[in-house]
């Protein structure tokens, strides 16, 4: 037998496939059941498991190991049953970031990389950002951040990453969800300080120091929970997503608790659900914060809200 044709007998015999087989089928099994987005779970499984980039799936002629092939079929029968993609993997990609999560966090989701671009911002308007402002060590960092119910860590992470002079502190309730940022930030090699607090509690040491306040609160009305896709329903921590009956608790409760930890004049960015901005920018208002505005997401949907404390 010819040298070249032994591997592709083997193949036929062992059933293997190349990678454009295999995305193809696993999509027209996702497509069957109403599985949102087919192709790309597909395509993006397979490339996270062989290591390659979505489009060299095409090109890719060489079939999948067994254990390769066994561990697809696994994450294919995982995502049938509606399992995020990210959540099959343990991680998700976040501006720069690659962090890990598990059940005990929510994913960080795209809609959370313009909230850090509202608090970059915010912390660059304080004039802290450039080399003359770098504190030395021991002395009052340039700027101080608060990030309240941080989950895996995703916006803490992105600060401490792309503003390396500020201080960062970053508060969760769930000690599994510490965990796992914990190790995100340890893997990025940057500073986040954490603090195991129902959102604001315990952190008096902040009192007044705070510049810039940044939040993903859980937003969405009790009642909405079991209308959401499966995707989210069934796998978010509930604790990650229910904002009480109208979804505006935890911004009641930010602007009442955690108020007291902030400077005159810091900066307050807060992610919130489609069509509430006005609602919270209001409830700001009302507890002494200045509206500034609103900051869209990639779809163009306001998705931070904005405030100053005091005027
Ligand atoms: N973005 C999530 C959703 O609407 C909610 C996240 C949150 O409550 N902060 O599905």
């Amino acid at each position: 037998m010819a040298l070249g044709t032994r591997g592709s007998l083997k193949r036929m015999q062992s059933g293997a496939h190349n990678a454009r087989q295999l995305v193809r089928d696993a999509a027209e099994r996702l497509a069957r059941v109403g599985v949102p987005e087919p192709v790309a779970s597909a395509e993006v499984l397979l490339a996270e498991l062989l290591g390659v980039r979505r489009s060299e799936l095409a090109i890719r002629e060489e079939p999948l190991t067994v254990e390769q092939g066994a561990l697809y079929g696994a994450w294919i029968s995982h995502r049938l049953n509606r399992e995020p993609v990210q959540r099959i993997l343990g991680y998700a990609y976040f501006r720069n970031l690659r962090l890990d999560l598990d059940e005990h966090t929510l994913i960080p989701r795209p809609d959370t990389e313009s909230v850090v671009d509202a608090a970059l911002e915010a912390v660059d308007r304080r004039g802290a950002f450039g080399l003359e402002n770098n504190p030395t060590p021991g002395s009052e960092a340039a700027c101080r951040v608060l990030d309240l119910g941080t989950g895996s860590g995703a916006i803490a992470v992105s600060v401490a990453q792309e503003r390396p002079h500020c201080e960062i502190h970053a508060t969760d309730h769930s000690e599994g969800a510490l965990k796992v940022a914990r190790r995100n930030v340890a893997r990025e090699g940057v500073t986040v300080r954490f603090h195991k607090a129902n959102l604001a509690s315990g952190l008096d040491f902040l009192s007044g120091s705070v510049d810039v306040l940044v939040s993903n609160p859980p937003y969405v009305r009790s009642a909405n929970i079991p209308k959401l896709v499966p995707e989210v329903r069934d796998w978010d921590p509930r604790a990650a997503l229910d904002g009480g009956p109208d979804g505006l608790d935890f911004y009641r409760r930010i602007f009442l608790e955690a108020t007291p930890l902030l400077e005159d004049g810091a900066d307050v960015v807060l992610e919130v659900g489609d069509g509430r901005a006005d609602e919270v920018l209001e409830l700001g208002r009302r507890a002494g914060y200045e509206p500034l505005g609103t900051r869209p997401d990639l779809t163009g949907t306001p998705r931070a809200v904005l405030l100053r404390l005091g005027s």
